[in-house]
């Protein structure tokens, strides 16, 4: 009897998220003795043309990373949903965006600029780079940039979420466990749309830091001062992410001494993961005073980049309004 089929494919992402299913160690043999690998174009040779001989649902289990950023990538969203029974938002940028959907804060005109005139680029003759191109051996083309990044379910229907960036190696190695037991019987797969390889509460809720301070006077960076190795680090005014973001990783950073970044994306529930965390660091500012506010809020150095740095594409505003517009 055939094997069930497995899929991996990279869009707009930084490919950590395939690092990390290496880093699964052993269990990739598991995947190899359960599945046939059909498509994994990072780890093998294989041809758009190769899937679009394939039946519909015909790959069991297809794991997508990266967000929506060209046509090419919008071409094989669709391509893969149409081959494959399971469809999973694989980490961050499929999920929510991550770092490529902060580009949806810049026209798209800006971003290439930005990439082609930085002086690190040798560009002498002011190039851009062109969707079409007549050479004498026939037509070139390269796929043509959308004006922002979208999330995977923006474009096609998603089966399930596993979201981190990137996910952890030991929340992958349980879904694929799952997967498997599901596909011999043994136990059920998850209901669609849900969340898997992550907690249903907050990083908040694995931290083992104490909590009891409540309120601060000011934020402040974290590599600037002495940190208490114990206490709560959005009660030290270290801007935490805590609060807002899906548990799963065991709290990792704040357990090795830094802040939480809000990588696992919005706890459950949570519509907009910048708007709950505003809503949560407005919690422990200890002021009534407006300009006082003002001043702890000053703070914050990087404010769109505390508040969506991986989910804006994702979020209520998906991107600035001069990049919404800059596809007109
Ligand atoms: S805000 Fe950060 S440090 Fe404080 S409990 Fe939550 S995760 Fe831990
Ligand atoms: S603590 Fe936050 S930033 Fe760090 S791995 Fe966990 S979710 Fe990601």
């Amino acid at each position: 009897m055939s094997k069930p089929k497995f899929a991996m494919y990279w869009a707009a992402s930084c490919g950590g998220c395939e690092i990390a299913v290496l880093n699964i160690h052993e269990k990739i043999l598991d995947v190899d003795a359960n599945f046939e690998v059909v498509f994994w174009p990072v780890a093998m040779d294989a041809k758009y043309a190769d899937v679009e001989k394939m039946k519909d649902g015909e790959i069991t289990l297809c794991l997508w990373n990266g967000g929506i950023r060209n046509d090419e990538n919008e071409h094989i969203a669709h391509l893969l949903r149409k081959k494959s029974k399971i469809l999973v938002a694989f980490g961050s940028c499929a999920c929510e965006g991550c770092i490529p959907g902060l580009a949806n804060f810049t026209p798209i005109q800006e971003v290439i600029d930005t990439a082609f005139t930085t002086v690190s680029t040798e560009n002498p003759d002011n190039l851009r780079p062109q969707p079409h191109y007549q050479m004498p051996e026939g037509e070139i083309t390269i796929p043509t940039l959308y004006p922002l990044l979208r999330t995977l379910d923006q474009v096609v229907d998603v089966d399930y979420y596993m979201p981190g960036c990137p996910p952890e190696s030991h929340q992958i190695a349980a879904v694929i466990d799952v997967v498997i037991a599901a596909l011999q019987g043994k136990a059920d797969l998850p209901p669609k749309g849900a969340t898997i390889g992550a907690g249903n509460s907050t990083v908040c809720d694995e931290c083992e830091r104490t909590r009891n301070v409540k309120t601060i006077k000011e934020f402040k960076r974290i590599q600037l001062g002495k940190v208490d190795p114990d206490l709560c680090l959005l009660e030290q005014g270290i801007p935490c992410n805590g609060p807002a973001t899906r548990s799963g990783c065991n709290a990792r950073c704040p357990s090795a001494g830094a802040q939480c970044i809000g990588c696992y994306g919005p706890a459950e529930g949570v519509v907009d993961y910048g708007a709950r965390l505003i809503s949560a660091f407005a919690s422990v500012i200890d002021s009534d005073d407006p300009q006082e506010i003002d001043r702890i809020l000053d703070g914050l150095v990087d404010p769109a980049g505390q508040f969506y740095r991986f989910n804006l594409a994702g979020s209520l505003l998906r991107g600035s309004k001069q990049a919404h517009t800059s596809g007109d």
